[in-house]
């Protein structure tokens, strides 16, 4: 069981333009479920979704898992994995090395231990058969993959997704809609899951949040989030 909840989070961007607030007063909890972020561009998912993984800073209000505020820790120590679009896998490496780095902060884990998480977390995601391969040699279906497998050997507490299939074409991205499906379910992982795809927001999400201008609109299920007018 892991709750991660957000109080009152603003982000305002000062720059000479003036200010832009991208978050307006947002709360939120998220427990053993998966809340999909939608809404059209410039609503504010992608810094939603920065903060709580501490990339960005919040200028107000508070995030916490488990009741302990997250706000002030760096990156690698929250238990918060994330997966962007564009994959942001290591180039350089092989599909192995790439996915061992998501235990770099692991101290506590031996290095049988580590090639263990790797290859069961390989199996799970159907690339086991690609481990020595080099990235760059990669499908996007299978570096997409590779970028979920990485996020998700570290046993996070909570995972973030940031359009993590927009980048594959229709036939593959049914798949992993699929696939993505079954493995929550399977495991009830604390997940904030970013589309602008609202089909693909029916399909996945437990609940629904849609912003706008930053602000909360609406949020429930699918079903009712898309039957009110
Ligand atoms: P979305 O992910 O929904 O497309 P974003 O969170 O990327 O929206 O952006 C929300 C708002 O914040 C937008 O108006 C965007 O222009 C602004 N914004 C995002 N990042 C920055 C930044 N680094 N500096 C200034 N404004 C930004
Ligand atoms: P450090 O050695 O300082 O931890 P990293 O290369 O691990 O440097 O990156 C710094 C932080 O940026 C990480 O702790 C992580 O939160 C974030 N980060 C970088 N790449 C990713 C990624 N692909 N997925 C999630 N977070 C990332």
């Amino acid at each position: 069981m892991v709750e991660l909840t957000l109080t009152d989070v603003t982000k305002r961007y000062d720059d000479t333009q003036g200010t832009e607030v991208a978050v307006d007063d947002l709360s939120l909890t998220v427990e053993d479920e998966l809340v999909v972020l939608l809404g059209p561009s410039g609503c504010g998912k992608t810094t939603t979704l920065r903060m709580i993984a501490g990339l960005e800073t919040v200028t107000d209000g508070r995030i916490s898992i488990d009741g302990r505020d997250v706000t002030d820790l760096h990156p690698s120590d929250r238990s918060i994995a994330m997966v962007f679009q564009d994959y942001g896998l290591y180039t350089t490496m092989s599909v192995r090395e790439n996915m061992a780095y998501g235990l770099k902060h692991s101290t506590s884990l031996s290095a049988s231990e580590r090639r263990d998480r790797v290859e069961e977390m390989a199996t799970m995601f159907g690339i086991e058969d690609l481990l020595a391969r080099d990235v760059s040699d990669l499908s996007g279906g299978q570096k997409q993959r590779v970028a979920l497998g990485r996020a998700m050997v570290r046993e996070p507490d909570v995972f973030l997704l940031d359009e993590p299939l927009a980048s594959l074409d229709a036939k593959l991205r049914s798949e992993m809609r699929t696939e993505l499906q079954q493995l929550q379910s399977r495991l009830d992982i604390t997940t904030v899951y970013v589309t602008h795809d609202q089909k693909e927001a029916m399909t996945m999400a437990d609940r629904v949040v849609v912003l706008d201008g930053g602000r909360l609109q609406q949020v429930g299920p699918p079903e009712e989030v898309y039957a009110s007018p």
